[in-house]
């Protein structure tokens, strides 16, 4: 099998009206204009000389065209290649441009989302789910939980949670972080939610990277936490800091959890090295595809710390891409299964109209992931024509 085309493409969907970060962070005011004033996703498609076309995503927060134009770039690589050889593909593709500066950000990015148009090709090839060529049927189910709880109000926040107790959750993540120097609202918040929720439920926090390197606020809002049985404190500091985490890790009895921000298994080895976490979070569309993806699992497990696939704002594609791997992984923890969207009022499309999600069924926060060929998912080309640019 050969490829014969490679086809990189841009979506933008404009928001009614800017909003603020909704998630924490420092900067949420200077950043609305910039980054919450659109859903964006680029798209990889691929096709081969036997008719198979794949598609895969590239993560995007900034500048959605930059993971575009590099798949133009080096598609030269990709033209008359074997899909099958994924990891010489992945290889040429990684030291092309390494020793140039791009072995983090954009580029990786951008080959995120060719690797994993070529793995649904070879799902699609061989008429198999994709976590059957990752490595089989590890879980059987997937504990999924919700993601997230965004601060809009205590209202709000009452009111999604018990949404997501309706639709059948046991398990929710809350952000915070909305003020790095008043960490005791926070908490306060979070108070607020286990008392509602009661003890059955699982909380997961998370910080969005809010205190930054303020490791000790991060390690005063971490202690007051642990009173109100959290199940992990996800990237309270900058995904920089490895000391950082080490050191909350060590003075901490709540998993920490971090790695949406991070590229390849070399970005992630001091985490490891450094005992720094109890949970790791890639991202398919981030990191380095599957083919990358595989290998930092694998080194987890050596290290016994957990994988959560991280999905957060990307498109229904990297969701179902996570949904794969999950299946195919033993040291699988949770599914970060998003609910909410950037803007309370304006759904996102890409996350809900795109595709659909390959779910043959949801129950009691368990996941069966359908067994349809590769990814399992087919592009709406509507959705693709309307928000093309
Ligand atoms: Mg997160």
């Amino acid at each position: 099998m050969k490829i014969t085309e490679v086809e990189a493409f841009t979506l933008v969907v404009p928001m009614e009206k800017e909003i603020k970060a909704p998630i924490s962070f420092p900067h949420a005011d200077a950043l609305a204009g910039i980054v919450f004033k659109e859903y964006r996703t680029t798209l990889v498609r691929i096709t081969t000389d036997e008719g198979i076309t794949g598609v895969g995503e590239c993560m995007v927060r900034l500048a959605p065209t930059a993971t575009r134009d590099i798949v133009a770039y080096v598609k030269p690589i990709l033209i008359g290649a074997d899909p099958f050889d994924i990891e010489r593909i992945w290889d040429l593709l990684y030291s092309t441009m390494m020793n140039r500066g791009h072995y983090k950000g954009f580029y990786i990015e951008a080959i995120s989302g060719i690797d994993l148009a070529l793995w649904d090709i070879m799902g699609k090839a061989l008429k198999m789910p994709l976590y059957k060529l990752l490595g089989g049927q590890v879980n059987q189910k997937l504990w999924a939980y919700a993601s997230s709880l965004r601060f809009r109000g205590m209202d709000v926040l009452r009111q999604d949670m018990q949404s997501y107790l309706d639709k059948g959750f046991n398990a929710m993540k809350i952000k915070i972080g909305q003020n790095p120097f008043d960490y005791r609202s926070d908490v306060e918040v979070v108070r607020q939610i286990r008392q509602a929720v009661g003890n059955k439920i699982t909380l997961m926090v998370d910080a969005n990277c809010g205190y930054a390197d303020d490791v000790k606020t991060a390690l005063q809002a971490g202690k007051a936490l642990e009173d109100l049985d959290i199940y992990w404190f996800e990237e309270p500091l900058s995904p920089d800091n490895v000391e950082g985490y080490a050191y909350l890790r060590r003075n901490l009895n709540t998993r920490l959890a971090a790695g949406e921000a991070e590229f390849t298994r070399f970005g992630f080895l001091p985490f490891f090295t450094h005992e720094a976490l109890d949970v790791i979070q890639p991202n398919l569309c981030r990191t380095g595809g599957f083919t990358e993806a595989k290998k930092i699992a694998a080194m987890a497990s050596a290290f016994h710390v957990a994988c959560a696939p991280h999905t957060g704002s990307s498109s229904a594609i990297s969701m179902a891409a996570a949904l794969h791997l999950a299946v195919a992984l033993p040291n699988f923890l949770a599914y970060e299964y998003m609910q909410s969207d950037w803007s309370k009022d304006q759904k996102n499309p890409l996350r809900w109209d795109l595709v659909q999600l390959p779910i043959k069924s949801f129950k009691d926060s368990y996941i069966e992931v359908d067994d349809k060929p590769g990814l399992g998912i087919e592009l709406n080309e509507e959705i693709v024509r309307k928000y093309r640019v």
